[in-house]
């Protein structure tokens, strides 16, 4: 027997339905690419979002058709955003940091017909636009006064093409596993995966982060997120920020420490969301300017490893607490957040921050376990490592056109790629991506626990480590480390100050100094390159 409940279907235009009924005044403020704090409410975001549907409708554009956008966190991106997907095309986010060959590429291989682009990023399409054919037009997301003068073929000027629509329009209705988004992973090897979320993954997703263990937003915050809407959905909060009536800040193109800081400040943010860099960023600016950040109630912190230095900074120094977070394009992507039970409360501080350094525990949705290499479930003590792997609505279950093939197991398990322990209370900690843990006389070694330890030390401004070729114990550590300016620390210093934080076999056999470490489109340490750069170092004698 069927329940008797209404067939409501999770659209992604019912979030704006919501945030513009009911909270029709709250505010999206913008540091806009042209300059200026751009300021304006849910109900004008609702407005235009479905100006904007209407006129993509006028272009010819049709339910499952794909429009690409690059462009920062900004008002206009959300009403293509919402636009797009609300009238059942799919919103394809292009991150600009890749490649422009990669940049090609998923342009043809997701077949956009139209791009979006910010003033910032035309550069990028002037040098491809002849190789993307099935581009029909480059829509420059600026007003008249500002077009650039550029050579791109097929320019539109944003705001002139989006007047000659009106906002009369209501949102079509369609099955709610239509696809709404596309995102390419930035894997470290091979052609981009496209990730096709659909309308009910989304709203779940947009469900599943608003859940108080996990975002927890709601009507009275003010959320800036600094993690990109072209990575990962911004995790979420492009969704679930309208889905709790929040008042959402969005940095633009600027991303340092002042600039963040003054959002911040001027806006009375009270939860903000980005990678350790931006917060390391943050960090360094409060230091030099002697600022506080009194209004902040949290910060989420994921994408890669928060050191628990960084944790300690923000709640010690200034009051803020971190939460620290995991999760991949697949999983659209919040796979863990950590804030702490109420047995926690009365630890020390340092077992505290120790907790809150583990990337945390699964919201109701996520399912996730740990296994070995024959597919084994590991015991859930905190201690066995194994291959991460999760289940659940908002997970890939496929890559776009069956690239890579089957990703699911028998029982529809997806492995992340990642390594890691869970304890009793279900806190989950990243030792390593798969490929990169190190493998000694036939033990595990994280890098990622080293890094962290290793970026506490004063003289340390960014650290990797990477296994290098062993007689004896078949891999051994190399330690790269980035000094931060204006101070030269030695290898010795630096392997002192592990010593009886990590377990002796762990100790690295050599420090190497570089000036620079290589990242990712996405921020991630390229530790290919570095296994590369680094292939004949020779360790010293152990
Ligand atoms: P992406 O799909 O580009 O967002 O990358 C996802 C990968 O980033 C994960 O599989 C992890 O390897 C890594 N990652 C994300 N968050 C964290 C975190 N908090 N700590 C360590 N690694 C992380």
């Amino acid at each position: 027997m069927l329940g008797l409940m209404q067939d409501w279907p999770l659209l992604v235009s019912k979030i704006l339905d919501h945030a513009a009924i009911n909270h029709p005044e709250q505010e999206i403020v913008t540091r806009t690419t042209e300059g200026p704090i751009q300021r304006y409410t849910y109900k004008d975001l609702h407005s235009r979002a479905r100006q904007m549907a209407k006129r993509l409708e006028m272009a010819g554009v049709k339910l499952g058709d794909r429009i690409a956008t690059c462009a920062w966190n900004n008002a206009r991106h959300m009403e293509v955003w919402y636009g797009v997907m609300g009238m059942g095309a799919i919103c394809h986010t292009v991150n600009p940091r890749l490649f422009p060959e990669q940049i090609e590429y998923i342009i043809n291989h997701a077949e956009d017909s139209y791009v979006f682009v910010d003033l910032t990023f035309v550069p990028v399409f002037e040098a491809i636009a002849k190789d993307l054919p099935k581009v029909k037009g480059f829509v420059i997301m600026t007003d008249a006064a500002h077009m650039p003068d550029t050579k791109l073929r097929d320019v539109i000027c944003y705001e002139d093409w989006l007047a000659e629509a009106d906002d009369d329009y209501t949102w079509p209705t369609f099955d709610e596993n239509t696809a709404a988004g596309l995102c390419y992973t930035s894997g470290t090897t091979g052609n981009p995966k496209g990730v096709l979320y659909s309308h009910r993954s989304n709203v779940l997703h947009a469900l599943l982060a608003n859940q108080a263990d996990t975002l927890g937003l709601c009507a009275s915050d003010v959320i800036l997120p600094v993690v990109p809407m072209f990575h990962a959905n911004a995790w979420a909060i492009a969704f679930g920020a309208p889905a709790a009536g929040a008042k959402l800040v969005m940095p633009g193109p600027k991303m340092d420490g002042e600039s963040i800081y003054q959002l911040l400040h001027e806006e009375g943010v009270t939860v903000s969301a980005a990678v350790p860099t931006v917060w390391l960023m943050l960090l360094g600016y409060l230091e030099d300017q002697g600022k506080e950040l009194p209004l902040l109630n949290y910060v989420v912190i994921g994408g890669s490893a928060c050191p628990p230095s960084m944790i300690e900074a923000f709640e010690t120094k200034y009051g803020v607490q971190v939460f620290h977070a995991w999760g991949m394009t697949e999983m659209s992507p919040i796979g863990t957040l950590g804030r702490l039970k109420p047995k926690h409360e009365s630890m020390s501080l340092s077992d505290q921050i120790a907790l809150k350094s583990k990337q945390g525990r699964a919201p109701f949705t996520v399912e996730m376990k740990i296994v070995d290499d024959e597919g084994n479930e590991q015991p859930r003590d905190g201690v066995a490592f194994g291959h991460l792997v999760v289940r659940g609505p908002a997970v890939s279950k496929s890559y776009l056109k069956g690239e890579g093939g089957e990703i699911l197991d028998a029982d529809g398990w997806f492995d992340t790629g990642d390594v890691a322990t869970i304890d009793a209370d279900g806190y989950m900690q990243i030792t390593d991506r798969a490929k990169d843990v190190i493998k000694s006389g036939g033990e595990w070694i994280s890098t990622i626990e080293i890094e962290n330890i290793a970026v506490g030390h004063p003289g340390v401004a960014e650290a990797a480590v990477i296994g290098l070729p062993h007689p004896k114990w078949d891999e051994r550590p190399l330690l790269i480390v980035v000094a931060k300016d204006g101070t030269s620390p030695s290898g010795k210093d630096i392997l002192a100050y592990l010593e009886g934080k990590i377990a002796k076999w762990w100790m690295p056999n050599d420090v190497a100094f570089v000036d620079e470490i290589p990242h990712t489109a996405t921020g991630k340490i390229q530790k290919m390159d570095l296994r590369a750069k680094f292939k004949d170092h020779q360790l010293p004698n152990d």
